[in-house]
């Protein structure tokens, strides 16, 4: 019951002082196809006087399965709703629209950090070096972009080493993030090897004192044993330069692939040692529910998400935010 009340103080103290806010409103913006399938079902449903039944706790089971929740996680949430319903004397249907909303906020709050102060970091550790892996085009090299830009808003220094060395003309796509995030860029010519380009990325923002350094790579899953031998290389040769070796290694997912993407999460989970996840392209698809069994089942912390193409899209991570952007009526 305690639990509860927390969850409820968290919803309250939300509703008053962050709907305003410019990243709320991308969140909420980036999350309106969802909305409009996932949430809407619900309210449709719950909203229409039904007896609180078995019937009506399938029908609720069909909904999130269909909003790309998942099995596993989907089950949890109906037992502990189920749970509820026997405990509590819920006289409306209408009511278990606040329940699940609780449930999920738990579900979240429970397994992943709220990234409070994501972009202050230990200086002792300068460069703060990121890796960011996934497949080609989850929207790795675009997230660099804008992950660039935040830094620098916050008052950090950047350099990204283009590491995707595979395919033609990426070089040519991050130098354009590069200048629009108005950071720096190492590069080498096309088919050079990533590890060298990170070693050279690291050594120079050791050189010049830079706070952050993100490393794209070529994302190629297919061949799963040339990407765990590439990436121990990059991260061998980063430590020879800082010992520690790669501070953070996010693996980009697309939500529009919706249980795809926790395919790849745990296919990569093999082969590096995740410590974040961005989920991108949240704003194309009715599938953000998504973010729900990625947080309930991997237990890799999503950082970030992505909802939009311009270089202000990627926000931070809250699961309070989230799950007020979803259920805005
Ligand atoms: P990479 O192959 O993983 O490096 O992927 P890219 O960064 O090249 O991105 C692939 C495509 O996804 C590009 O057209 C991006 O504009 C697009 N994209 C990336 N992130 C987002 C996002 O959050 N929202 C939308 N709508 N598109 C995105
Ligand atoms: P290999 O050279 O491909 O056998 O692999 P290594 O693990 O030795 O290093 C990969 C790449 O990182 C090299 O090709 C270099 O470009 C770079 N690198 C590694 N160690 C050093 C170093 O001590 N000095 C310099 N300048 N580059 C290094
Ligand atoms: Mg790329």
């Amino acid at each position: 019951m305690g639990f509860f009340s927390n969850i409820k103080d968290k919803i309250a103290a939300f509703t008053e002082k962050a709907v305003e806010s410019i990243s709320f409103k991308k969140i909420s913006d980036g999350l309106e196809k969802t909305r409009k399938s996932f949430v809407s079902s619900l309210q449709l449903l719950l909203g229409a006087g039904r007896k609180i039944d078995d019937t009506l706790l399938d029908e609720i089971e069909a909904i999130l399965l269909t909003a790309d929740i998942g099995v596993t996680t989907t089950n949890k949430i109906i037992t502990s709703l189920k749970q509820r319903v026997k405990q509590e004397k819920f006289e409306n249907s209408d009511e278990l629209f606040e329940i699940l909303k609780e449930e999920i906020l738990k579900l979240l709050i429970e397994e992943n950090p709220d990234n409070e102060n994501i972009y202050d970091l230990q200086v002792e550790s300068k460069p703060h070096v990121i890796l960011i892996v996934g497949v080609n085009g989850v929207g790795k090299t675009t997230s660099i972009g804008k992950l660039s830009y935040n830094y620098k808003n916050a008052n950090k220094s950047v350099v990204i080493g283009a590491a995707d060395t595979f395919r033609a003309a990426a070089n040519e796509q991050l130098e354009i993030w590069a200048e629009r995030a108005g950071v720096e860029i190492i590069m080498q010519p096309q088919g050079a090897d990533p590890a060298a380009v990170a070693f050279d990325t690291v050594k120079s923002a050791q050189a010049k004192g830079k706070d952050i350094v993100i490393i794209d790579t070529a994302g190629r899953l297919h061949t799963k044993g040339n990407l765990m031998q590439e990436l121990e290389k990059i991260t061998r040769v980063i430590t020879k330069l800082k010992p520690s070796g790669p501070d953070e290694v996010f693996l980009v997912l697309d939500a529009t692939t919706g249980q795809n993407a926790i395919i790849q999460a745990q296919e990569f989970k093999k082969v590096a040692k995740l410590t974040g996840i961005i989920l991108t392209k949240l704003d194309g698809t009715a599938k953000g529910g998504v973010v729900i069994p990625i947080v309930d089942e991997l237990r890799i912390p999503v950082k970030f998400i992505g909802v939009g193409e311009k270089i202000d899209d990627l926000q931070v991570f809250n699961s309070v935010e989230f799950v007020e952007a979803l259920f805005a009526k």
